[in-house]
């Protein structure tokens, strides 16, 4: 089969500033005290946390349910709420797994707290949480620029909808597209872009499985994942003789629905925050799942009767750009679990380097629960931007581990409080109040001390 190619100009070395040329004329149709761009997991748990603070808040979001990359990319289970048995990851974001509970939509996996969920109950139970807080939602609409005053002060972000472009004013904005698109459109210098990101992946969910016997993800506290090493050693085998796509895994996934199965198993090396890149790769994993949705069916005896029901609607991105902040947070740091003063929010599964260059996997276990400091969400002359979830600074080795969910998640929640905050007395995000800040997290619930 042809492959997809495009030709794009490489992209080396440090990222930086792009410049915004604004040619048409754009209504300004609503102003906010934060605005929160992109609706993932960081996204819609950092936008309930700013009205919880009492902001008026609005949430723009390119596709047309929240989830990010856990609804739109298929990605399962949610990772990881608990060290030893210990909850870690707390306040809303677990708030949001206890009402996916509620409906059937979630299930714990003991002790470390992986979440199997249901996709479309958690996209049901995130607009639920979200609208009860009286967040305004901006579905279908997406970021494309954005508006600073000569102060370094962003004043609008731009969305392109169906209604046109449209601009969006507010006193603090936070960043939780991911692929730091705000804080890249509005200038905020990038870490340098590694030479080997860690792969994208199209997930693909099956129907017709035996769902009793098929072996499922489960997270060990040691060691790396490898959940059917019966079809792995035959893709190994198959790999020497002639040309196998890349695969990882494979690892497969249940969504509480007898027969279905999510499979993560297809993987290429993509920039994906560079358009060209991302249809070409969304083009070849497409063909990639094909070839291997084939090689299930005949070896895996759960996939005997097994159909293809979907792709997921974008394929999976690991890693992109993450910005500079005043403090980036390192593997080392990270891996001792050094405490913080300025501390609002925790990680505790593994490091985690998927290989963009092999079938590989690497895992690195913790020593203990580890911090992010409130310093590594924000960036020096940006007096009101925050970031949210993968796109906060950090090296390659702690963002393998802190890019999961549900530690995507305590960073959105520290980014809307610290937002409410700063609307509240009108300060510099660099200025919050930092024991005020902590205090409000635990209020809510937030695990900060042990
Ligand atoms: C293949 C794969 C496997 C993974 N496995 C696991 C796992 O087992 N467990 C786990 O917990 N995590 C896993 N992850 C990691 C995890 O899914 C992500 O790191 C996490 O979702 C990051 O959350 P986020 O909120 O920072 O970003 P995202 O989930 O990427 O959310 C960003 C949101 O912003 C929106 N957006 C982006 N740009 C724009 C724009 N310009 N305008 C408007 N909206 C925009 C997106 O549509 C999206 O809704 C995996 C990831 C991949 C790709």
């Amino acid at each position: 089969m042809k492959k997809h190619t495009t030709k794009f100009k490489e992209e080396s070395g440090a990222e930086t500033t792009k410049n915004i040329t604004q040619t048409r004329d754009i209504p300004v149709i609503a102003e906010y005290d934060v605005v929160v761009c992109g609706g993932g997991p960081s996204g819609f748990i950092a936008a309930i946390a700013a009205a919880r603070g009492g902001a008026r808040v609005a949430l723009i979001e390119r596709h047309g349910f929240l989830g990010g990359m856990a609804t739109a990319s298929l990605v399962a289970p949610i990772s990881v709420f608990n060290y030893n048995d210990r909850r870690i990851i707390d306040g809303i974001p677990w708030e949001f797994i206890e009402r996916l509970i509620e409906i059937g939509g979630a299930r714990e996996e003991k002790p470390i707290g992986n979440i199997t969920f249901s996709p479309e109950k958690y996209k049901l139970i995130a607009q639920r949480m979200v609208l009860e807080e009286g967040v305004s939602l901006y579905f279908h609409s997406y970021l494309t620029g954005c508006r600073k005053s000569e102060d370094g002060r962003l004043t609008h972000v731009i969305i392109d909808n169906k209604n046109g472009a449209e601009a969006i004013t507010a006193k603090y904005f936070i960043d939780c597209t991911g692929d730091a698109d705000l804080s890249y459109q509005a200038g905020v210098p990038m870490q340098p872009m590694k030479s080997e990101l860690q792969p994208a992946t199209l997930i693909f969910m099956l129907g017709g499985v035996d769902t009793d016997s098929l072996p499922m993800i489960r997270h060990s506290q040691q060691g790396v994942n490898y959940h059917d090493m019966d079809m792995r050693k035959i893709l190994e085998e198959m790999n020497k003789k002639n040309k196998l796509p890349k695969f990882g895994g494979p690892w497969y996934c249940g969504v509480l629905d007898h027969g279905l199965a999510l499979v993560n198993m297809t993987r290429t090396y993509a920039n994906m925050a560079d358009n060209r890149q991302a249809t070409e790769t969304e083009c070849n994993l497409r063909e990639d799942v094909f070839a291997f949705v084939d090689l299930l069916t005949k070896n895996v005896p759960a996939f005997k009767d097994a159909y293809l029901v979907m792709t997921a609607p974008q394929a999976g991105t690991r890693e992109t750009r993450r910005i500079q902040g005043i403090h980036t947070l390192t593997g080392e740091e990270y891996i001792e679990a050094r405490d913080f003063p300025d501390a609002i929010s925790r990680g505790c599964h593994p490091v985690d380097i998927h290989s963009s260059s092999s079938n590989n996997q690497r895992c690195e276990f913790l020593k203990d629960a580890a911090f992010i400091p409130y310093r590594c969400l924000i960036a020096p002359n940006f007096p009101n931007l925050i970031v949210g979830g993968r796109a906060f600074s950090a090296d390659g080795i702690s963002s393998a581990s802190v890019r999961v969910q549900a530690s995507a998640m305590g960073l959105g929640q520290a980014a809307g409080v610290a937002a409410a905050l700063c609307a509240k007395s009108d300060v510099d995000v660099s200025k919050v109040d930092i024991p005020e800040l902590r205090e409000t997290l635990i209020r809510y619930g937030a695990n900060l001390n042990n």
